[in-house]
C-alpha cells in the first residue's frame, strides 16, 4: 500500500483544495499511480478536476456508509494528461457525517475502505472540509502523514497548534503511525512583511518539517477550478503549476528518505 496523505487544516480557505488538486495533477504527471479523494460536501476538488459534483451518482458517502465496492465509485480524471483517479464528493458528505455517528466503526471507516481497496496506489491524497469533525477524523485515522497549508497571517499559527493537539491524539489513541507529511506555506506573497515573518517563524518552530517549496500567489492557481482542470493542464508555465511540480518532488523525496531511514 502506497503513503496516505491527508491535506487538513480546520482553518478554511487556506488552500487545501488547491494543493489536493494540484499535488494529485503533479505526482500523476511523474507517472506515480494517484487517488485523489474528495472528503468535503463543497465538492471543490470534485468541480475542480472537472466532474460536475451535482451529476455524480457514486461518492464518497457511499464508501463510508454503505457496502458499495469502493472501485465503482471511482472517476478518471486530468486526461489526457497522465490522469489520477477521483472519489468524488458532494453535499451527500453531510449526511454521512451524521450517518456515521451511528455506527461502532465510526472513525475507521475510511481506514478499512483504503486498506482494502487502494492497495495499488502509490499515493492517496485527501481533501479535508474546514473542520476537525468525524470526516477530517477519518481521514486522520486512514492517514500516514498530515499536510497543512498555512497562508502566512496572524493567526495562521493559533489554528496551527489546536490541530497539531488533535494530531497528537489521533497518534495516542487510534493511530500510532501518524506523522506530520509536512507545512506549507500556501499564497505567499514575499511583498508582505508580515506574511514573511510569520513564514520565518513557522521554520524556527517547525524546522524541516515546513517544506523548502513555498506556494505564491498565482492568479493563475485561482483560474483553473472554473475551466475544471489542475494548473499543469490550464497554464503549465505558470508560477502555479512550477510551484507545485517542486512540491511533489519534495513530497517524494521526503518518501525516499523515509524508506531509507526505515
Ligand atoms: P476550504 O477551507 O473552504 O475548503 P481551502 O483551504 O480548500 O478552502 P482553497 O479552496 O484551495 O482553500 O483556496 C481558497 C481560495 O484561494 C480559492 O478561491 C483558490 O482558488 C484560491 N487560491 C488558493 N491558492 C492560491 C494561490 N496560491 N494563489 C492564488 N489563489 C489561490
Ligand atoms: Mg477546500
Amino acid at each position: 500500500m502506497g503513503r496516505i496523505i491527508a491535506v487538513a487544516n480546520q482553518k478554511g480557505g487556506v488552500g487545501k483544495t488547491t494543493t489536493a488538486v494540484n499535488l494529485a495533477a503533479s505526482l500523476a504527471s511523474m507517472k506515480r499511480r494517484v487517488l485523489l479523494i474528495d472528503l468535503d460536501p463543497q465538492g471543490n476538488a470534485t468541480m475542480g478536476c472537472g466532474v460536475d459534483k451535482h451529476d455524480i451518482e457514486q461518492s464518497s458517502c457511499d464508501v463510508l456508509l454503505s457496502d458499495v465496492p469502493f472501485v465503482e465509485c471511482l472517476r478518471r480524471v486530468a486526461e489526457p494528461a497522465p490522469g489520477f483517479d477521483l472519489l468524488p464528493a458532494n453535499g451527500d458528505l453531510t449526511a454521512a457525517e451524521v450517518g456515521l455517528m451511528n455506527s461502532p466503526d465510526r472513525e475507521r471507516r475510511l481506514a478499512r475502505v483504503l486498506a482494502a481497496g487502494a492497495a495499488h496506489y502509490e499515493l492517496v491524497i485527501i481533501d479535508c472540509p474546514p473542520s476537525l469533525n468525524m470526516l477530517t477524523l477519518n481521514a486522520l485515522v486512514a492517514a500516514d502523514g498530515v499536510l497543512i497549508p498555512i497562508q502566512c497571517e496572524y493567526y495562521a499559527l493559533e489554528g496551527l497548534s489546536s490541530l497539531i493537539d488533535t494530531i497528537d491524539q489521533v497518534r495516542a489513541s487510534r493511530n500510532s503511525g501518524l506523522q506530520i507529511e509536512g507545512i506549507l506555506r500556501t499564497m505567499h506573497d514575499p511583498r508582505n512583511n508580515l506574511a514573511n515573518q510569520v513564514s520565518t517563524q513557522l521554520v524556527v518552530h517547525f524546522s524541516e518539517q515546513v517544506y523548502r517549496t513555498i506556494i505564491p500567489r498565482n492568479v493563475r492557481l485561482a483560474e483553473a477550478p472554473s475551466h475544471g482542470l489542475p494548473v499543469l493542464m490550464y497554464d503549465p508555465i505558470s508560477k502555479g503549476a512550477v510551484s507545485y511540480l517542486a512540491l511533489a518532488s519534495e513530497v517524494l523525496r521526503r518518501q525516499d528518505k523515509r524508506r531509507l531511514a526505515a
